[in-house]
């Protein structure tokens, strides 16, 4: 964790997994806590679970600045980002590879992040999904063509982001790229520099 933080990661993100929404179990308040202990960069819980709702308190508690669920698993999503909002963290949205976009159309102007996953979650390491770029950009558009004066939620992207397709991920809209075995797959600093300054390059006109 710190050697991300030494190696440049502007937020650390946490993915919370409960067995059930995905296969894969990484649980627990605890989790937040003990990354709190070691940094002071902002956390952003990443619950891919079900029934959210019910661990907001508990998240918040043990430090998470920011807490995305997936709309998937929130029935009530409209409900639940303002009560994301209500206790102070940013309310983000994450919406799965199989899941149209249009699911997200009640909450753009709600939301303080978008997270659109370019794998299937639940298992480290897959390949990011080229499709993930056509939709970015249609999030993008839609979150530009908000009303004048609406906030604008980030646009964050999760899954096989490595250096060598982060600029494509920027140019088709992302302003938080989220990367685990991207950066843990070797030294976290050189790994995070890279993808930094592969996502910082300019890219060829109208991509
Ligand atoms: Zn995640």
């Amino acid at each position: 964790m710190s050697a991300a933080e030494e190696g440049g990661a502007d937020w650390i993100h946490v993915d919370v997994m409960d067995g059930q929404f995905v296969p894969n179990l990484t649980f627990g308040a605890d989790v937040i806590r003990a990354v709190r202990r070691v940094t002071a960069l902002p956390i952003d819980a990443h619950l891919m679970v079900v029934r959210p709702e019910q661990y907001f308190d508990e998240y918040v508690e043990a430090g998470a600045t920011g807490i995305t669920i997936h709309v998937e698993a929130a029935p009530h999503l409209h409900r639940q980002i303002q009560r994301l909002g209500e206790l102070g963290v940013v309310p983000g949205v994450a919406v799965n590879p199989g899941t149209p976009l249009a699911a997200l159309d009640a909450i753009w102007e709600v939301a303080g992040l978008v997270l659109v996953m370019s794998v299937n979650p639940g298992w480290a390491g897959q390949a990011f999904l080229p499709a993930s770029l056509e939709r970015l950009r249609t999030a993008r558009a839609r979150i530009e063509g908000l009303p004048a004066g609406s906030s604008r939620p980030w646009l964050q992207v999760d899954g096989g982001i490595t250096a060598g397709n982060a600029a494509a991920a920027v140019r088709a809209g992302a302003d938080v790229l989220v990367s685990g075995s991207g950066v843990y797959g070797g030294d976290p600093g050189s790994r995070i520099e890279a993808i930094r300054a592969a996502a910082e390059q300019p890219g060829p006109s109208g991509t």
